[in-house]
């Protein structure tokens, strides 16, 4: 693991998305992109804040989310997945995130044992404040559902029981985020927590712009940042508020106040 710090800090103008100084980040997703549409900007200004970051994909989504890849003929799994191994690698370093693939298949994606002890393990290292995966509920996509169970699973194995003494190292437990998925309605998302990322969009640019596979995702998530921000807008962002990422907060926050 390394630290994510070459990129500046970000202007307080920005800092309405408030970051400890040292705080780490940690994305699980079932495929290889996931983390690219959802929540690039956010890991981008996580990062620019002097945050470290670190993005799973339990697998390269090789088989279920490489569309334009498997246009060529004589495409074969290895090959897309060395691809898929390339561009994510490469979005991963825009937004100054590590990329660790688990390469567990997908379509259908399965998280065995060992897996998740891995999954634990990587946990304990990291110690992340944030914790970022997909909702439970995906009428639409096999694996999403899979990938929230196994990063859930893992949280609660690190973190032990309510911080009380255990046979392992525990973890604080972390904030767990739900990012947006494809459909937010079908998925039963409910967004509390919006993230200015105009400050950052070029980076959530070049992020989606390493994904040469999915291509015509960019426009999509592009335009949906744009609505976000204009609901974001609506909650007391100001006009310089131009794109912005949605997520769903699902465990209380501690405040002294407020
Ligand atoms: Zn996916």
């Amino acid at each position: 693991m390394r630290h994510a710090g070459h990129f500046q800090p970000l202007p307080p103008a920005h800092a309405w998305f408030i970051l400890g100084p040292v705080s780490a980040l940690l994305v699980v997703g079932a495929h290889a992109a996931d983390f690219v549409w959802r929540a690039a900007g956010a890991i981008a200004l996580h990062t620019a804040a002097g945050g470290r970051a670190a993005v799973v994909a339990l697998s390269y989504g090789e088989r279920g989310e490489s569309g334009d890849l498997w246009k060529e003929p004589g495409q074969t799994v290895e090959k897309v997945k060395r691809m898929r191994h390339e561009e994510c690698t490469r979005a991963a370093a825009a937004v100054g995130a590590e990329f660790v693939p688990f390469d567990l298949g997908d379509y259908p994606l399965e998280v065995p044992a060992a897996a998740l002890e891995r999954l634990v393990a990587l946990m304990r290292e990291l110690q992340p404040e944030i914790l970022v995966t997909h909702t439970p509920v995906d009428p639409f996509n096999p694996d999403h559902p899979v990938a929230f169970t196994a990063a859930d699973r893992a949280r609660k194995l690190a973190m032990g029981a309510a911080g009380v003494a255990s046979a392992f190292k525990t973890i604080k437990p972390p904030r767990l985020y739900l990012f947006e998925p494809h459909h937010p309605e079908q998925c039963g998302f409910q967004p509390n927590t919006f993230v200015d990322y105009t400050a950052v969009a070029d980076r959530k640019e070049a992020a989606m712009a390493a994904m040469a596979a999915q291509s015509y995702l960019r426009d999509h998530y592009r335009e949906r940042g744009a609505q976000r921000a204009v609901q974001a807008r609506y909650f007391g962002a100001g006009p310089e508020t131009k794109l912005a990422e949605a997520f769903q907060l699902t465990t209380p926050r501690l405040t002294s106040g407020l």
